[in-house]
């Protein structure tokens, strides 16, 4: 691959040296023949993740509007049982939430064992649209990348995986995005005029996702830069770094009852 999935860690992360329209050499076809292979792979490691019962596994998504966290989560997991895997999406923080600090409704929602949880947006929002719109003082939003990093180091000291996927799509594949929003009657409900007011504060968002990326980057919790535009070279990209992950793990079924092989059931 000529950019890595996951930037290196000992150099400064620069959004400009990934391409988001990248799909190194592959064709749609084929990328989606092979899409359909490691779903079924990742819902076998799933079972196995919760045989196994000593490992969690979280998935964070991020992105612009329209970067498709939402198709991602549909896409990818498609075949994952619904017993071991669920979505949460975090929106505009409740009142209740607000009156906590900002990784309490976070942490209560990270996985138990043997279990998956995707994040659709996550604490990342608090060094992105807390940052963008001046939501936080600077002081706070700056100290919070060393805060999430000492977070995330922890969850995964206590077996907890965290998986990081920033969807990286270009400025023209959002218009197309949200243009087709606008003009498709089933995705209008999709679309608020704030997503505009937010594409002006486009160089804003990008320069918060550089600095996500490169102080957030850590050997425990990498982040995965993924080239995004194109959805099935996406999903092919997302599917395969989570089953590399969990394969790595040598996951086992637990030894049966004594007594149980070779048993016939009368
Ligand atoms: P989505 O855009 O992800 O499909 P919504 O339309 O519900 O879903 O939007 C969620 C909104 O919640 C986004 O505009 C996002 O910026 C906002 N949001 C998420 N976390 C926070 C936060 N910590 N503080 C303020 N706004 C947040």
């Amino acid at each position: 691959m000529s950019q890595p999935l996951v930037p290196p860690f000992d150099k400064s992360f620069k959004i400009k040296n990934y391409d988001p329209g990248a799909s190194e050499g592959h064709d749609r076809e084929s990328g989606e023949g092979e899409l359909s292979k490691l779903r079924l792979k990742l819902n076998e490691q799933q079972d196995m993740l919760f045989a196994d019962g000593r490992y969690a596994l979280l998935v964070v998504l991020q992105g612009i509007d329209a970067a498709g966290k939402d198709g991602t989560s549909k896409s990818v997991f498609r075949e994952v049982s619904p017993l071991g895997c669920s979505v949460v999406s975090f929106g505009v923080p409740s009142e209740e939430e607000k009156n906590h600090d900002y990784l309490w409704r976070i942490h209560s929602a990270c996985p138990e064992k043997g279990k998956v949880v995707v994040f659709n947006r996550s604490h990342y929002e608090s060094v992105l649209v807390e940052r963008v719109h001046g939501l936080v003082p600077e002081e706070r939003w700056r100290a919070r990348y060393d805060e999430i990093n000492r977070f995330e180091a922890m969850l995964t000291q206590e077996n907890t995986l965290v998986m990081k996927f920033f969807l990286h799509i270009s400025k023209d594949e959002q218009r197309e995005r949200l243009q087709e929003r606008v003009d498709n009657p089933t995705k209008r409900w999709k679309f608020r005029m704030g997503d505009l007011e937010d594409r002006k504060l486009w160089g804003d968002y990008q320069a918060a996702f550089e600095d996500m990326v490169d102080k957030c980057n850590t050997k425990e919790a990498p982040w995965h830069v993924v080239p995004a535009n194109k959805k099935w070279y996406r999903d092919v990209v997302i599917a395969k770094a989570l089953i590399e992950r969990l394969e790595k793990l040598a996951l086992r079924y637990p030894e049966p009852e004594k007594g149980v092989v070779g048993l016939k059931v009368v």
